[in-house]
């Protein structure tokens, strides 16, 4: 018997390096070896005996191996892909060679197609191991180890390496509700339509990359703030950045763009760039992105802080205190979405 509650666990919550060697990180326990590993999670169906049923493995970089040995020491069901930077995909290997000596068939990976050319130059040898199921702009597709469930592909500039680097949505239907979960991966800039934005609306939680709490855009990461929105001085870095490069909103949408023509990808980038050029803001910050699609939660990983003090003097928080800081931020700003930062392990109900 399986019931249909549904979570989501935080294997891992690090950003490429969480705790440099020979630095120190005040946001990460360095005697606990979860606590170093990249951001990565399970979406995770318990049978009656609370063993697990289904879980979908959303990035799996540096740690998550470990962490799922420890916890269960069950093979994913598959694989979810948000973009090919190592600190995202160096644990597939694992995974992917243990299922073949055991099952001897191929591995269901899920991603863009430019995505997974680009982890096959770090991979090559998955090729042959795995059977990929590619992901579209905009388009809804059923996850086939879990048909009760699908999976959405949406865009994100992450920069001009991070090729086919999207957000993932998840959806559940459960009596009449669709039930939405998002994971944004490392993103700069949401490639997101307006249509994309509504659909968006009132998801019910959004796991996000919050590298640094102040704009940086050359590190390639947004942030979680902009500080006019608490009434600080506009960033300088974010206005130099805007006014340089993302006006050029070609370059923006390059990294996601096959050079060979394909209906749905290239056709969702003209409507995407047809209301820009018609004025549509872009999205800057998880700030921004919660007032505008009202998630009810918003998990805040991939913490670094270090271009917040290297270029504002902002101090680098521990995990307590950049709970405290968010959500006072989203207080002020009336804002819907409850912040958690969560710790490794940590099972989110979902559904
Ligand atoms: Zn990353
Ligand atoms: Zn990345």
């Amino acid at each position: 018997m399986t019931n249909t509650l549904i979570y989501i666990r935080t294997n891992g919550r690090g950003n490429a390096w969480p705790v440099p060697l020979g630095r120190e990180h005040p946001f990460y326990n360095k005697s606990q070896f979860e606590d170093l590993a990249n951001a990565s999670f399970s979406i995770i169906n318990l049978d009656s005996d609370k063993n697990i049923h289904k879980e979908l493995l959303i990035d799996a970089g540096h740690g998550a191996i470990q962490y799922l040995i420890q916890s269960g020491n069950r093979i994913p069901d598959a694989i979810f892909l948000t973009h090919p930077h190592i600190d995202h995909t160096l644990s597939i290997d694992w995974i992917v060679q243990s299922y073949w000596r055991q099952y001897k068939k191929r591995y269901p990976i899920y991603a863009s197609p430019l995505c997974w050319e680009q982890t096959l130059v770090t991979f090559p040898q998955l090729d042959k191991l795995v059977n990929f199921k590619p992901l579209y702009p905009g388009k809804a597709r059923k996850i086939d180890e879990y048909p009760e469930m699908n999976v959405l592909f949406y865009p994100v500039f992450h920069g001009e390496s991070a090729l086919g680097a999207g957000m993932l949505l998840f959806e559940y239907e459960q009596t009449e509700k669709i039930r939405k979960a998002l994971f944004t991966g490392d993103i700069l800039i949401p490639l997101l339509r307006k249509r994309d934005l509504e659909y968006l609306q009132n998801c019910d939680v959004v796991y996000t990359d919050a590298n640094n709490r102040y704009p940086y855009p050359n590190s390639n990461h947004w942030s979680v703030i902009r500080p006019e929105l608490l009434d600080e001085k506009e960033s300088e870095f974010l206005n130099g950045w805007l006014k340089s490069k993302a006006n050029k909103i070609n370059w923006l949408i390059r990294p996601n763009v096959p050079l060979k023509y394909n209906k749905t990808i290239h056709g969702f980038f003209e409507e995407f760039l047809k209301e820009k050029y018609s004025g549509q803001e872009l999205v800057l910050s998880v700030f921004d992105l919660s007032e505008k699609i009202n998630a009810q939660n918003i998990h805040l990983v991939h913490y670094s802080g270090i271009e917040d003090n290297k270029h504002y003097g902002k101090r680098i928080l521990n995990t307590n205190e950049l709970q405290l800081w968010v959500n006072k931020a989203a207080l002020q700003l009336n804002l819907k979405s409850e912040f958690i930062v969560p710790k490794v392990g940590d099972m989110f109900q979902w559904v």
